[in-house]
């Protein structure tokens, strides 16, 4: 296992839009070390909920989240799709790819029905409502088509996170 870079925005790789990984494929060496890798990259950052394939420049839909106290809830999705949403609710979001700790209200639907594949293959769909799974998903399958929660923002508050941004992009300068 290896812990792997978080590539960190405005990088251009965050915006690709992710491949489905062919279903005979998941059980592969290579699928499931990159999910290992991913669960190790995710529990090094130590504040992290969840890690989306393309965020450590994987271009594959997979996206992992343990929100769990003490990170042993270890959830994989593959190929995910939110199949019914539902209503709305607006909540503060963070990234681990959005520098500065920018947290800002993102609005998502309060209700989502999830169909994904799990890291041995097994089909899923998970209904959540009204909690963080819900948030995440969406966040998460956000990442793999490419878009960030600060995609969402407008205004001041888009304005307040791309200063946030900037000032650590200028602060780290050097260190990068
Ligand atoms: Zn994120």
């Amino acid at each position: 296992m290896a812990i792997r870079t978080i590539l960190i925005y405005p990088n251009e790789k965050l915006r690709i839009k992710a491949e489905p990984v062919p279903i005979k494929k998941i059980s592969s060496p290579k699928i499931q070390s990159i999910i290992d890798d991913m669960f190790e990259t995710l529990y090094a950052t130590r504040n992290g909920s969840g890690l989306a394939a393309t965020q450590v420049a994987i271009p594959l839909r997979i996206f992992i989240i343990d929100i769990s106290p003490n990170s042993d809830n270890p959830l994989c999705f593959i190929n995910p799709e939110i199949i019914a949403k539902e209503g709305q609710t607006n909540k503060i979001e963070g990234c681990l790819s959005v520098p500065g700790g920018v947290q800002e209200c993102v609005k998502r639907a309060r209700r989502v029905v999830l169909k994904a594949f799990d890291r041995y293959g097994k089909p899923l769909e998970v209904t959540e409502e009204k909690n963080f799974y819900a948030r995440c998903f969406q966040h998460e399958i956000d990442h793999l088509d490419g878009k960030l929660f600060i995609d969402h923002l407008v205004g001041l508050a888009r304005r307040r996170a791309d200063r946030r941004i900037s000032r650590w992009h200028k602060l780290h300068r050097h260190a990068n």
